[in-house]
């Protein structure tokens, strides 16, 4: 079994075969899918596929839609973690993060960050991490908060050193497909030295299209591919590294699959 660790089908670009999309995905051997939530407006979209039992949702509001974020959505988010707890019906908050491509943005980046991160400490849920030119910041962080419950750095790039320190932390990287790549040198000899519990595989779907597909939609069924180049790198069959991902992301998100 695989589990996408974080693809966002609820957006648009599935709209017209979702259930394709899915069955596709079935058909290698991907059976469980992790939807993060993008914006306030989007909630009720990530919350509808939550209902089917292979889907696990987070809520959250993501960096790269900060001009749409208000003030007032972090109580909102509030009062929807307290009524989804009560049915185990979220199993993280975000995506939330910091990515320092857009400057410009920064300072209310972190505004909504932090307070995720406190939302995440408070309820006692892991926290899905998009965090781009920032590992460091991001890790510092971490660092003065303790989350009770660590979260996953999604689409983890960095050094070994950064590595490291997130998973000191008690945080898990997420791997997709960036590992695809043959000229991610750094990037894939970090993947080769990671500890087997440190990891979860994921697309970002539909985003982050793998070495081969560029241009194209990104899908949750190309976790299998991004399972063959980690268990390539790692020297270890694909049946490992996809039970060891698998494992790490239950273990993760506390998921609850049948
Ligand atoms: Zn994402």
């Amino acid at each position: 079994m695989l589990i996408d660790a974080h693809c966002h089908l609820d957006l648009a670009a599935f709209d017209d075969d979702r259930d394709e999309v899915i069955s596709n995905a079935k058909a290698v051997g991907v059976d469980h899918f992790v939807i993060p939530a993008t914006t306030r407006a989007g909630w009720s979209n990530v919350l509808a596929l939550g209902s089917r039992g292979d889907i696990s949702v987070c809520v959250g509001l993501h960096p790269y839609f900060i001009s749409e974020h208000r003030e007032q959505d972090l109580a909102a988010l509030e009062q929807l973690i307290i009524q989804l707890l009560a049915h185990r019906r979220v199993v993280a908050v975000g995506e939330c993060g910091v990515d320092g491509r857009f400057k410009d943005t920064l300072d209310k980046q972190w505004h909504y960050f932090d307070a995720q991160l406190n939302l995440a400490k408070q309820y006692e849920l892991p926290v899905v991490i998009h965090c781009v030119n920032a590992n460091d910041q991001v890790g510092k962080r971490l660092r003065q908060l303790v989350l009770p419950r660590g979260g996953l750095i999604h689409a983890f790039s960095g050094s070994y050193e950064q590595a490291e320190a997130f998973l000191k932390l008690g945080y898990t990287l997420g791997l997709g497909g960036a590992v695809t790549y043959e000229r991610a040198q750094r990037l894939r000899r970090v993947v080769a030295r990671l500890p087997d519990d440190s990891f979860v595989l994921e697309t970002d779907s539909p985003d982050m299209p793998l070495c081969g597909f560029q241009g194209q939609r990104n899908e949750p069924g190309r976790v299998a591919k991004v399972c063959e180049v980690v268990a390539a790198l790692r020297h270890q069959s694909a049946e490992e590294v996809a039970a060891l991902s698998s494992a790490n992301a239950v273990r993760l998100f506390n998921l609850a699959i049948e």
